[in-house]
């Protein structure tokens, strides 16, 4: 089966082409970027208006095959920004309509999740999810993906990109604090964990504060880095012994960072787990995940609703597994 993905969610509008072995025939994004200011949605709706058939097209010509090869079109249907989503499902669905082709809505979370085992092997882990908009510490367990942690205000990516924006690093920020980091020193910022949760907010506001009364960026870059890694870590540390599982999985777009990989490793080894980070190239929003998430759902024989409209809230705990 071929099936055509479409991500929307956000800041990347994209379409992938994959077949049902989880091969990636093609993967195609636009990333709306800024030199400086965040996300604002009208404006990012109309550069996914502008580049979403521009994708469609690319990406069914770098995967070599016809229109009318496609037999299922996967769109993400939440979360995320509405005016993403919503330039997103008119695409899938006006795709669907003209190739009389079966239409599914996928949960992006899941399909971060997903790409990640296809990608990885990993069977079983315990996911570290860290991306602009999300931070949650999730596994498999009762029959359904449940959060076992999170943030409880900003999330992990948005945190970052809010300090990058406040010292004048553009968007998005991560890459940038990432490698100031590598020049800085540790100067002492709160750490807040509660419970299985973390909260990031209060120690962006002291950080922005130190940065306003001169502490050195690079300080800052490093220390809010060890800060807010250290608190996830310790917090997966105690997924993986509540839910007694073996493996732990980095996906989302903060993937990327190496010394976050570095510290969940060193957590791993000395637990005697298995540490997988989903390969850079997938760790941020793409179509592929959507492609392949779509098709273990339909492939187990889920539909559609009628009448389906986008999710902007849709939680992975509200997703009713049917693949596992
Ligand atoms: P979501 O998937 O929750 O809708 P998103 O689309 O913004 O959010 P991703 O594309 O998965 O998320 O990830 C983007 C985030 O990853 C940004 O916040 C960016 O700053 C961060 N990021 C990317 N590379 C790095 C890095 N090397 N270090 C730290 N953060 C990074």
């Amino acid at each position: 089966m071929i099936i055509l993905g479409l991500e929307g969610t956000a800041h990347t509008i994209g379409a992938s082409v994959i077949n049902d072995e989880g091969e990636i025939l093609s993967d195609v994004r636009k990333v709306f970027t800024t030199e400086e200011g965040g996300l604002i949605p009208n404006i990012v709706a109309k550069h996914h208006i502008q580049e979403g058939p521009k994708v469609i097209e690319e990406a069914i010509k770098e995967a070599d095959i016809k229109e009318k090869d496609i037999e299922l079109i996967s769109f993400s249907q939440g979360p995320g920004l509405p005016l993403s989503l919503a330039v997103c499902k008119n695409l899938a669905r006006d795709l669907s309509k003209k190739l009389k082709k079966p239409l599914i809505g996928a949960n992006h979370i899941c399909g971060h999740l997903e790409i990640g085992k296809l990608l990885t092997k990993a069977k079983d882990p315990v996911f570290v999810f860290t991306s602009g908009a999300n931070t949650q510490i999730i596994a498999y367990e009762g029959k359904k993906y449940r959060i076992f942690g999170e943030c409880l205000s900003i999330a992990l990516g948005n945190a970052l990109d809010k300090f990058g924006r406040e010292i004048g690093l553009g968007f998005p920020a991560g890459p940038k604090i990432e490698s100031l980091a590598k020049e800085g020193e540790y100067v002492k910022l709160p750490y807040v964990v509660k419970g299985m949760d973390v909260e990031f907010s209060g120690i962006l506001t002291k950080s922005i504060n130190m940065f306003k009364q001169g502490v050195k960026k690079e300080d800052l870059c490093y220390s809010l880095q060890e800060t807010f890694f250290s608190m996830l870590a310790e917090v997966t540390e105690r997924a993986l012994a509540h839910c007694d599982k073996k493996e732990v999985l980095l996906i989302g777009g903060v993937a990327a960072n190496q010394r976050f990989c570095e510290m969940l490793e060193i957590m791993c080894k000395e637990r005697g787990a298995k540490f997988y980070a989903v390969p850079m190239k997938y760790s941020g929003d793409q179509a592929a995940m959507i492609a392949w998430q779509g098709y273990l759902e339909y492939k187990n024989g889920r539909r559609i609703e009628n009448n389906f409209d986008i999710k902007p809230g849709w939680r992975i705990d509200q997703v009713e597994v049917n693949w596992i």
